[in-house]
């Protein structure tokens, strides 16, 4: 055993001296050193782990950064082959590789890693388009999606020696419906080919195996062989003057699988089943090569494509065309450049290595520029979508249910958003989340990639406090609705109460008749909306007993009186007339009370004057008149001594309440008598055990909302209140 360590170790040293010598000549900013320290620490990393085959672990990485340099990939790439696996197999940690190799390398270490981790999780092949997504979004540098496929490729080539037929079969299919359209979208065909033909053997092994016996009885039975259809297309060239190579190549198993199910024709009528390339000097021999063959054999009408004059979105470049060839034989030809040639066997990475030529300025993703041009020619919107900006994912997030569905929602989206996304019963009754297994807050942002469990119950209800961590529309108009009913619920039952008292306090019968005489003064159609109104706050119940009874001495004169200020200024809380007495106004100056500090006799008072809007009176310690700076809109203001006790204003209080039956008209009720009426009342947060609410009340004066506040303070339900 030692021993075949050994001989393995010296194979592959002797690989790696050839590695590093192709990757120094590929890519001339090579740094050797850290190219051999990477092999020898992801070596001593990966230790005595080994492979499925049963090799040492370390044969893996190697295989990776072979394929990699390859691909001429740049020599960091190349790098993260080796350190690929080092994260997520070995204790070592993405700083210890930030240390050793830098930055960028640790950024494309750390990039392959969440993609590998990603792999775990996905199982649903409908999903295959999000998750090309997930995957595009998470390969901010392209690099790193390119690693990837290298690290795939060789998996796949080992695949047989994992035992699990389940596994294999589920690695295969993401190869199918992942990794390989990336791959085609890159343009890296050879890869792409490789892929498709060992996943196509796992997935559907008997119509390879009938293809490929099929496909060996018909070369096996031409009365042709390629080499005989070479030698005479060469001399068909000659004629012509053109001098070059011809490559012939029986088609994959796949790609005529593929080819069925695309044209929905079976095998014999698919006779093209050899390929064959011509590779040029320039592009005029390309339309050169293309007459000599027109005009020696003969050309399948509607089968000629000029990919050289509108290249392929991913910047793939070639002729097509498919001509009756010697011996009757139907043969499909393309023409290209050598350098075309290389773009479409290597795609990006041939991009890669052209533009990394010419931008040596030190914007080095000078090439992923040139590239999304390339791709930004797309005509199908929802390839566009996928291909143009890879950042343009970056402003979305795709998250993982339990069960591994995709779930893709805007970026900043949270745990509710995920929930109402699931579905709007999940959303719902949300009560907490599990992010990747941790129990995290609702309100918690999600990342690409992690998978979220909602935990939900189904007495709890949607809160309104959630609106301020959400971002997608389908959240906001469920809770919103949602708090629509139940603040209309709570309206009412607060109203209803309200009218009751102030028909007891004004010793008058309170029936049906009267209260529907009141909804249709109101034009309101039934009782519940004329007690939600008054709940509300649109009209005070004192005014309901007056229009009830309208020839009873209903109410005192005062309130009388009030009520009918109040019709001049129908909202309450605002636009309080300089009729009040303040001093230090100029007189004729439109006055009103600011809403955010709901200023009260006996409170210190400043006016700001605004332009065309006239004077805000603020209490002096508000926030917003202690950020002001421009003192000479600043009015120094008292409030005047000839106020009446009918002079009413409105004072906030916020409160935190225990959800109990009857809370909220015990509170009604404890306000009303010390003589404060609820003009207004707002839920802010409702939780299993606890209300929060802000309510506004028409108070004299500070002394007066003070009283209240005390009185509020003795309930046994009140856990929290102070003027706000
Ligand atoms: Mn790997």
């Amino acid at each position: 055993m030692i021993k075949e360590v050994i001989l393995c170790v010296i194979a592959m040293n002797r690989q790696f001296d050839d590695l590093l010598e192709k990757v120094k000549a590929q890519d001339p900013s090579t740094d050797e050193d850290l190219v051999w320290k990477a092999y020898d620490f992801c070596m001593k990393a990966h230790g005595s782990q080994l492979r499925a085959s049963g090799d040492p672990y370390f044969t893996h990485p190697l295989a990776v950064a072979q394929i990699l340099t390859d691909l001429r990939m740049d020599h960091q790439s190349v790098i993260t082959g080796f350190l690929h696996d080092t994260v997520e197999d070995t204790l070592v940690s993405i700083e210890e590789i930030k240390e050793r190799f830098g930055e960028n390398i640790a950024n494309l270490v750390d990039g392959v890693t969440k993609l590998s981790q990603l792999e775990l999780q996905s199982e649903h092949t409908k999903q295959a388009e999000n998750f090309r997504k997930l995957v595009l979004a998470m390969s901010t540098d392209i690099r790193v999606l390119i690693i990837k496929l290298a690290d795939r490729l060789h998996n796949m080539r080992t695949l047989h020696y994992i035992t699990s037929e389940e596994k294999k079969r589920r690695i295969s299919r993401e190869t199918m419906d992942i990794y390989a359209p990336l791959a085609e979208r890159m343009g890296m065909h050879q890869l792409k080919d490789e892929l498709e033909d060992i996943a196509f053997s796992y997935l559907n092994l008997e119509a390879k195996e009938s293809l490929q016996s099929r496909l060996n009885f018909l070369y096996e039975n031409a009365d042709y062989t390629v080499e005989a259809i070479i030698e005479d297309m060469v001399l068909a060239l000659k004629e012509h003057g053109i001098e070059a190579p011809v490559n012939g190549r029986q088609k994959t198993p796949y790609s005529i699988w593929r080819k069925m199910q695309h044209k929905r024709i079976a095998f014999e009528q698919l006779s093209d089943i050899m390929a064959f390339r011509i590779t040029v000097d320039t592009i005029p021999e390309c339309y050169q090569a293309l007459g000599a063959l027109h005009n020696k054999y003969l050309v399948l009408p509607g089968r000629f494509k000029d990919y050289i004059s509108t290249p392929k979105p991913n910047g793939y470049q070639s002729l097509h065309t498919v001509l009756i060839g010697p011996f009757n034989s139907r043969i499909e030809v393309q023409i290209r450049t050598k350098k075309m040639h290389i773009i479409a066997e290597y795609g990006i990475a041939a991009h890669w290595q052209y533009k990394q030529n010419f931008s040596h300025d030190g914007k080095q993703y000078a090439w992923l520029r040139g590239l999304l041009d390339i791709l930004e020619q797309t005509s199908n919107p929802e390839e566009f979508m996928e291909h143009t900006r890879l950042e343009m994912f970056q402003d979305q997030v795709f998250c993982f249910t339990p069960k591994g569905e995709l779930i893709s929602l805007p970026s900043g989206a949270t745990s509710i958003d995920f929930a109402y996304a699931v579905h709007s019963q999940v959303g719902d009754h949300a009560t907490a989340v599990k992010i990747n297994g941790r129990l995290m807050p609702l309100r918690t942002v999600l990342n690409n990639g992690d998978q979220v469990e909602i935990i939900t119950s189904k007495t709890q209800t949607p809160s309104p406090t959630w609106e301020r961590f959400i971002v997608t529309g389908k959240a906001r108009s469920r809770i919103r609705k949602f708090v629509r009913i139940q603040q209309r619920g709570q309206f009412s039952s607060l109203g209803k109460s309200m009218i009751h008292k102030a028909f007891q306090q004004e010793h008058v019968e309170i029936t049906e008749k009267s209260l529907d005489r009141v909804a249709r003064h109101f034009k309101y159609t039934n009782l519940e909306d004329l007690y939600a109104a008054v709940g509300e706050g649109i009209h005070t119940p004192r005014e309901i007993v007056s229009i009830a009874y309208p020839d009873e001495k209903a109410g005192q004169k005062l309130s009388l009186e009030e009520e009918l200020t109040k019709k001049k200024t129908p909202s309450i809380n605002k636009d309080k007339d300089s009729a009040i007495s303040i001093k230090g106004l100029i007189s004729g100056m439109a006055v009103h009370f600011a809403g955010c500090c709901h200023p009260l006799p006996g409170d210190s008072i400043v006016g700001i004057v605004k332009t065309g809007k006239g004077v805000a009176i603020h209490t002096s310690d508000c926030d917003i008149v202690k950020s002001f700076t421009e003192v000479d809109r600043l009015l120094d203001l008292s409030w005047g001594e000839n106020l009446t006790p009918d002079d009413k204003f409105v004072g906030r209080l916020k409160a935190t309440f225990i959800n109990k039956q009857g809370a909220l008209s015990a509170f009604s009720t404890a306000i009303s008598k010390q003589n404060g009426n609820i003009v207004n009342l707002k839920i802010t947060n409702r939780t299993l055990n606890f209300w929060d609410i802000i309510i506004d009340i028409d108070v004299r004066n500070v002394e007066h909302l003070n009283v209240i506040i005390a009185r509020l303070r003795t309930l046994p339900i009140t856990n929290f209140i102070e003027r706000f």
